[in-house]
């Protein structure tokens, strides 16, 4: 979903990842002296574990990265191993299935494992991945329940490997500008945040077909599998968003599931959702996700001044602006940068900053769980 809506949301407004933008500024771990310094030393050997959509764009951020190799792939369809095989150039000892996996262990050509399958299926692949000894990202949102995320994290503590959550915007500069722009509080305090993210999924679709939840492609309709709807999928970059830009976790939600125009694939999984986070300075962030109307804006009123971006929070071309200037920064390979980011400290033997690691996970899973629980009885939930 996140793939083609994306794409469609794309098309329809006319931006395309080529779109010129002129830069002012760069942050300062992007200076020109250190993109043109080309690393020559060992890359982290990764192994994708799924390879839908979304393990298309990181096999193109690995094959851009500096810091890491597309060695191994994991996955249940025969005809996509041969595929990936010859596309990548794959040794047969690399490629791997659902159910031989585990033997990856004795594989000293593979150090990490990406997995990117459906987000209930996250745990388990965590888990065989660090008791294999292979080091573990995994993809946004980390799971579906808490107890997942700290069984993961436990594991992968257990075994001593690290564990990174997929969390592409942490390595993009338009999002390290607002993240500065809010924590060094540049405008004074951030008061009020307005974000949302979602997508008009269905729109070229027949509404009166029957879905089969069960077919692999409707995972995200599937609770088991998803975990819940646009606000697992989406709505978790608002809530992430919000949460570094004030450098703060929310204290306590309040939550509304928007009307579901689409009953026949919205029965088991909200199809809008729009909340309400409190912060311990006082801050409030009003949020909304969907997969019934295109939105994609941040939005920071401060003290002195505000900030905005629009696109804000899908792939960009991000677009934005503060009460005082254009924010213009580089269109870059948003998984490019996050994988050498990781990959770096990892062949470095350095520990991941805590806002990529499994914990950071684990504080957004607690988040959707009380907007959800909030939303469910119309209460306010207190985040303990
Ligand atoms: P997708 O449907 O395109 O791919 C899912 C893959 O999992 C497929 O290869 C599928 O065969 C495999 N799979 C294994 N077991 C399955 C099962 N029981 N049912 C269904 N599929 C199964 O999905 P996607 O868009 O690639 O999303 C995969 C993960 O990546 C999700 O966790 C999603 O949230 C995340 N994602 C992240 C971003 C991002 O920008 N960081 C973008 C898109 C997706």
């Amino acid at each position: 979903m996140e793939n083609i809506s994306r794409r469609s949301f794309v098309n329809k407004f006319g931006l395309g990842v080529g779109a010129s933008i002129v830069v002012t500024s760069l942050p300062s771990f992007m200076t020109m002296t250190e993109e043109e310094k080309p690393y020559t030393g060992k890359k982290l050997n990764i192994a994708l574990c799924g390879l839908g959509n979304y393990a298309s764009m990181l096999a193109d951020g690995i094959v851009a990265s500096q810091y890491c190799n597309l060695a191994g792939i994991i996955t249940g369809t025969p005809s996509k191993a041969e595929k990936w095989k010859k596309q990548y150039n794959l040794p047969e000892k690399n490629i791997y299935n659902y159910q031989n996996f585990d033997e990856i262990k004795k594989n000293k050509d593979i150090d990490l494992v990406y997995v990117v399958v459906p987000n209930g299926l996250h745990k388990d692949f965590v888990i065989r991945s660090a008791k294999a000894g292979k080091h573990v990202i995994t993809e946004k949102p980390m799971a579906v329940t808490v107890k997942d995320c700290e069984e993961m994290i436990k594991a992968c503590n257990d075994n001593k490997v690290q564990l990174a959550i997929g969390y592409r915007l942490h390595y993009e500069p338009t999002h390290l500008e607002i993240k500065r722009l809010g924590q060094q509080k540049v405008f004074g305090q951030v008061r009020f945040i307005d974000a949302g993210l979602g997508y008009k999924t269905y729109d070229t679709l027949d509404k009166t077909t029957i879905v089969d939840k069960n077919d692999r492609n409707e995972w995200r309709l599937n609770k088991k599998l998803s975990g819940g709807g646009p606000l697992m999928d989406l709505g978790i970059y608002c809530i992430q968003a919000s949460r570094y830009v004030l450098g703060e976790e929310p204290i306590a939600v309040t939550a509304q599931f928007g009307t579901v125009n689409d009953k026949i694939r919205f029965s088991e999984t909200e199809e809008s959702i729009t909340w309400q986070m409190e912060f311990p300075s006082g801050a409030v962030a009003n949020c909304s996700t969907s997969c019934g109307f295109n939105i994609d804006r941040f939005y920071a009123a401060a003290d002195e001044g505000s900030f905005e971006l629009s696109p804000a929070l899908s792939y960009g071309p991000f677009k934005g602006k503060t009460s005082e200037k254009e924010l213009q920064f580089p269109v870059i390979n948003q998984q490019k940068a996050q994988l050498d980011g990781i990959c770096q400290l990892i062949l470095e033997n350095k520990p991941l900053p805590n806002h990529i690691t499994g914990e950071e996970g684990l504080k957004d899973i607690k988040v959707i769980n009380a907007i959800y629980k909030a939303a469910e009885t119309g209460k306010k939930i207190v985040i303990s």
